[in-house]
């Protein structure tokens, strides 16, 4: 049974994995209300969040069974993400390791949605990775956009990244420009249903087959010039069209890319991860490719999208890189990389 404990940015989350029956049980408190107002995530917010939170998850997790019982290793998030909030799991996951004398391993977080797509396939067959490598997969996240493979051996290497902003952060910050809250992205999605994709002609970056990259930030420029020219009245009458036309551009080039990639080489599987993950158009448009290649398409469930420990404890589990290092000299990295 591996504990798993995720706070590198503002969700404070607990989950226990068993080898035999998958997640047997996850305690979340997310944070958002609490940075809300600031328009992003506050890191000191976030810290303090964390310290009270995780006792109180710690606490509803002891209810179901006695972890020290139960529990044979402690998986962490060691990076990347906010150093003071990383520093957090990481001290309750070493503190708990000598508690209880169990291992505690460090686990990529970028890892960790790399393969949360395989995390519902593990209650379905025993050898996950049979007949689905090699997997091309897009994590798409507020911090991250990367489009990779994953080879036989579990080695991964990046196909594109972007350039400058994040796919979620994108559809964050053009949320901003149209008044939605952070975080923009689910709200926009709600705001474009029944709007006109085609109804503005906003930018896809990069859409030659030979550009291996993303770029989002003229998106956003484009949407503020579009703004720019319109009024208010004209704004909230296009409202919808403006929001379905800019999520479209953003998710356009999305699927593009990945077409492209899925034409390039032989592939078994697609997957989708990370937060973005949640949007019902883009997980549609990948599930298409996937069977126009007559591949199967995953990805986790919508609650193991966005940032939670589910998908770090499984990773401890099944990504050969994770092994258990000497806790002493574990300790946070808020720049890690995929590879
Ligand atoms: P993460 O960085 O993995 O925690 O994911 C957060 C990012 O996912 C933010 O940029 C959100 O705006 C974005 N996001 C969450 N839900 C949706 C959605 N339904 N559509 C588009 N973006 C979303
Ligand atoms: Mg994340």
């Amino acid at each position: 049974m591996i504990l798993g404990i995720e706070s590198s940015c503002d969700e404070s989350a607990l989950a226990l994995f068993s080898s035999k029956r998958g997640i047997v049980g996850e305690w979340v408190k997310s944070q958002i209300t609490k940075h809300i107002e600031y328009g992003g995530v506050v890191p000191d917010i976030a810290v303090r969040e964390h310290l009270s939170n995780f006792f109180v998850l710690l606490d509803a997790a002891e209810k179901g069974e006695r972890l020290r019982d139960s529990v044979t290793r402690i998986a962490v998030t060691c990076g990347p993400g906010l150093a003071g909030c990383l520093a957090v799991g990481l001290s309750l996951a070493k503190t708990l390791g000598l508690l209880w004398d169990v291992p505690v391993i460090g686990v990529n977080h970028l890892r960790g949605h790399a393969f949360s797509p395989f995390l519902p396939l593990y209650q379905e067959q025993e050898d996950i990775f049979a007949d689905h490598l090699p997997h091309l997969s897009l994590l798409v996240s507020g911090g991250n956009t990367i489009l990779f493979r994953i080879d036989d051996g579990q080695s991964i290497e990046i196909l594109a990244e972007t350039v400058d902003d994040a796919a979620g952060e994108a559809l964050d910050k053009g949320g901003k420009l149209l008044g939605i809250p952070y975080p923009g992205g689910p709200i926009l999605e709600q705001h474009a249903i029944g709007g006109d994709p085609r109804a503005f002609d906003f930018p896809r970056s990069f859409s030659a087959r030979s550009e291996m990259r993303f770029s989002f930030s003229g998106l956003k420029t484009s949407l503020l010039y579009t703004l720019e020219k319109l009024t208010d009245e004209q704004i909230r009458a296009r409202y919808a069209d403006l929001c379905a036309s800019y999520q479209s551009a953003a998710i356009d080039q999305l699927v593009t890319k990945t077409k492209h990639a899925l034409e390039s080489s032989e592939f078994s599987s697609l997957g989708l991860s990370g937060g973005v993950a949640n949007n019902k158009t883009l997980r549609c448009r990948l599930a298409e490719l996937a069977s126009d290649q007559n591949i199967r398409f995953l990805a986790p469930n919508l609650c193991h999208t966005g940032d939670n420990a589910a998908m770090i404890a499984f990773a401890a589990h099944i990504d050969r890189e994770c092994v258990a290092e000497d806790s002493a000299a574990l300790t946070f990295q808020p720049s890690l990389r995929l590879t």
